[in-house]
């Protein structure tokens, strides 16, 4: 039946997930173990060893942050959110990063027409937070990232604009797969959590970009129906 076809892509994709996470936990760990017994031997720069094993630990812990946001406590029920205040926390949040790298993030946000949805509001804020820190990861020339928000019609329409390296059309199919990742430091799972997230509210994420001039990311949220 439809329901059972739908229930072992399910599976299959839950495999290709767990395979992905096992690979990605699995390097660190060995790496973890070699220099453990290199420790243990005496031999070489002990200093040197435990700054990388100090970085393989944060990478295996990153790896699971990430991934915990997605799991489900049976508990959470959405509740009524603000999308502005919400937004500018965010952007408050985030503006140290920026301010580092020279990138300003504006806010275009009414402080008085609200747009209300209801959601998971960590959840909802991780989703933020993940596209706007990949704004300024794009951007090492500096320059400005807006983040605007529209009600049209039912929904609730947030871009974040960044001017930064832009997505080459090769890649942009892959992005927001587990575990894909053009970064050094990455862990190509911001994105995949995000869109999971976002379905999860029922709202769609569409992407533009333009290679070397700027990316766009538009998120789109059910508006809360104004007779709740
Ligand atoms: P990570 O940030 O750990 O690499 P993500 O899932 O957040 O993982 O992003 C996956 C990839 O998508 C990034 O490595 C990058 O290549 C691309 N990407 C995402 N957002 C942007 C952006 N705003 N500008 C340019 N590239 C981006
Ligand atoms: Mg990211």
């Amino acid at each position: 039946s439809e329901e059972m076809l739908r229930q072992s892509e399910k599976l299959s994709e839950m495999g290709q997930l767990a395979a992905g996470i096992a690979h990605e936990i699995r390097n660190p760990l060995t790496s973890l173990k070699g220099f453990l017994q290199l420790i243990e031997k005496n031999e070489g720069a002990k200093d040197e060893y435990f700054e990388i094993m100090n970085s393989e630990f944060s990478r295996i812990e990153q790896i699971l942050n990430e991934l915990l946001i997605l799991s489900k406590p049976e508990k959470q029920k959405k509740k009524k959110t603000s999308l502005n205040k919400l937004l500018n926390h965010t952007i408050t949040l985030l503006s140290t990063q920026a301010v580092i790298k020279n990138i300003e993030v504006v806010s275009e946000i009414s402080k008085t027409d609200v747009a209300y949805i209801l959601s998971l509001e960590h959840k909802i804020k991780q989703v933020f937070i993940n596209l706007i820190k990949n704004a300024i990861e794009a951007m090492d020339a500096g320059g400005k990232i807006i983040v605007s928000l529209e009600k049209v019609n039912e929904s609730a329409v947030i871009k974040i604009i960044d001017e930064g390296c832009g997505i080459p059309s090769t890649i942009l199919k892959r992005i927001g797969d587990p575990f894909f990742t053009t970064k050094e430091k990455g862990t190509g799972l911001g994105l995949m959590v995000t869109y999971q997230i976002i379905k999860d509210h029922g709202g769609q994420v569409e992407v533009e970009s333009v290679e070397g001039a700027g990316t766009t990311f538009t998120v789109q949220l059910p508006l809360l129906d104004p007779s709740c």
